[in-house]
């Protein structure tokens, strides 16, 4: 009779799972805003259990790009150092655009007063790993710089 309850509670963990699996597609609203103080509002955001990610960034000051841009990128942390790099070389003509290969999601470059929405999914990201999302305008990085949840 044990054995008999251990095999079944088995079996419906597996079936459990495979609806879950299907009923868990959700895309997640996350926002977040860049600041003249050279900040983001947040220093973390969750998009935990979300296979699609609608993301829109603000930049709530009023400078100009040149002086004051900021972007969202998103890349697993290990990758950031050298993601930060390569919008580096990017220069302004290209609006420290993140060249390096890991991004995985990112926003253009804003100046004061505007916003962009962007939208990724989440199937080639691990559950419970390490993910940064962070500005890419020289300079910015070592203040605007989170976690993300998954
Ligand atoms: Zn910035």
């Amino acid at each position: 009779m044990k054995l008999f309850s251990k095999v079944m509670s088995g079996a419906m963990l597996v079936v459990s799972m495979g609806v879950a699996g299907v009923a868990s597609a959700k895309t997640c609203d996350l926002s977040i805003e860049g600041s003249d103080a050279m900040q983001f509002n947040k220093k973390e955001l969750d998009a935990s259990g979300c296979t699609e990610v609608k993301l829109t960034l603000k930049h709530a000051g009023k400078l100009p790009k040149a002086a004051m841009g900021h972007n969202w990128v998103l890349s697993a942390a290990a990758d950031k150092a050298k993601i930060v790099d390569s919008a580096t070389k990017a220069g302004p003509a290209k609006d420290y655009a993140p060249t390096a290969a890991g991004v995985i999601a990112h926003t253009k470059l804003l100046a004061g007063g505007e916003s962009e929405t962007i939208t990724f999914k989440t199937d080639k990201m691990k559950k419970g790993g390490d993910y940064a999302f962070f500005c890419t305008f020289p300079g910015h990085v070592a203040l605007m710089s989170g976690k993300l949840k998954f």
